[in-house]
């Protein structure tokens, strides 16, 4: 069903009506090939109340929904769906106030619970890794509004690798650092990027250890560092950084906190690496599959804090 997903508003609408549409949906996603039990790989089911399917062999109970973020949703699919397509069709993305308005939320804790969660499913860690030649270098976001005012209320540091892909920007991946050490950029590197690949970077010390990480490592050493020289080394990784600082600004009104800040990032991610996708069908698509892919987090896990006010 690769390419199965609704086009327009009244397409979404007309097919996925009920809470059945919507987990056959989420069932096909789940299972493209086909039910297999998690429990003992049976390939056999029968259907049971509320979705739940029953493997033949085992009679281990779990549904198309257990595990994921929809997972004891007390709100319907239909609802979850919306939410979906709210998030996913509009070019910047949804902000919690909007979609609370859109969806006719009763609570701003419920919306804002909603989009962290399909943040959540935005990202896959570990997987999508960037390759090839891939520009990394880090950015402070937050801290002072170009508007006046503080924004994200302590600057956080964000490291930033953006693919190269001839002039242009493949994909890129984001994740906040805790400092500039060969420890934390190491790790992000790592994490981001497939080992044998080409790194470019300023010549700061935090990337000295790529070479041992198993990165073909490029740096560029400037001897007057000014901000105009770091763009014009690296163009790609300080175009993203200032995309984002303008979407952070744009959709969200600098309403993030630097605690939950790489959510937004992820987002930002999904967004950008899907840019030149035609349809926001497809964009609709592609995060229920990798949101029924996904283990839940629950409200009090996922924040240790309390939702920002927007
Ligand atoms: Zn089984």
């Amino acid at each position: 069903m690769g390419e199965d997903y609704p086009r327009t508003i009244l397409e979404l609408e007309r097919r996925f009506a009920t809470e059945e549409a919507c987990r056959e949906y989420l069932q096909k996603l789940r299972w493209p090939e086909g039910f297999v039990c998690p429990r003992c790989g049976g390939d056999a089911a029968w259907s049971a109340s509320r979705g739940r399917l029953v493997c033949r062999a085992c009679r281990h109970q779990t549904s198309a929904t257990a595990g994921t973020i929809f997972h004891d949703a007390r709100k319907p699919l239909v609802l979850w769906f919306r939410a979906v397509w709210c998030v996913t069709n509009q070019k910047n993305g949804a902000s919690a106030a909007s979609l609370q308005q859109a969806l006719g939320l009763g609570s701003y804790q419920t919306a804002w619970t909603w989009l962290h969660k399909l943040r959540r499913a935005m990202v896959r860690p570990g997987r999508d890794q960037l390759h090839g030649t891939v520009e990394v270098d880090e950015t402070f976001v937050g801290g002072e509004s170009p508007h006046g005012g503080a924004w994200i209320e302590k600057k956080a540091l964000v490291a930033v690798a953006a693919e190269e892909d001839g002039h242009g920007i493949g994909r890129i991946r984001l994740a906040t650092v805790p400092d500039k050490s060969r420890t934390s950029l190491g790790r992000f590197v790592k994490e981001a990027i497939v080992p044998g690949s080409i790194v470019h970077t300023d010549g700061g010390g935090g990337y000295g250890s790529l070479e041992k990480l198993g990165y073909r490592h490029r740096p560029t050493v400037v001897g007057w560092r000014t901000p105009e020289a770091a763009s014009q080394l690296l163009p790609r990784v300080h175009r993203v950084a200032s995309l984002l600082k303008r979407w952070l600004l744009g959709t969200h009104q600098g309403a993030v906190s630097a605690e939950h800040l790489d959510y937004y990032l992820d987002e930002f991610t999904f967004r950008f690496n899907r840019r030149s996708s035609r349809s926001r069908g497809k964009l609709f698509h592609r995060l229920l599959q990798q949101a029924v892919q996904l283990p839940p987090t629950p409200y009090r896990q996922m924040i240790g804090g309390r939702p920002e006010k927007a």
